[in-house]
């Protein structure tokens, strides 16, 4: 399988201020957050979160849902 033109959907977390947002990983490794391309702190720096399941449910406000609370 050669498909170079493979855009993933990814989840993307701002570097700066952890908020999360659904993003597109381009073949040759971009990471563009869908809708603005930049987060809401300015930053547009962004690192991939692996556990993607349900990017459609991801809003822009990227607030996290308390899991494991200690
Ligand atoms: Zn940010």
């Amino acid at each position: 399988m050669a498909n170079r033109d493979d855009v993933t959907r990814e989840l993307a977390e701002c570097t700066e201020c952890g908020s999360v947002y659904a993003a597109r990983r381009w073949p040759n490794g971009d990471i563009q957050t869908i809708g603005s391309g930049s987060c809401s702190c300015g930053s547009t720096d962004f690192v991939l979160i692996d556990d993607v399941e349900d990017a459609e449910n991801i809003d822009s406000e990227g607030s996290p849902s308390g899991v494991g609370t200690e």
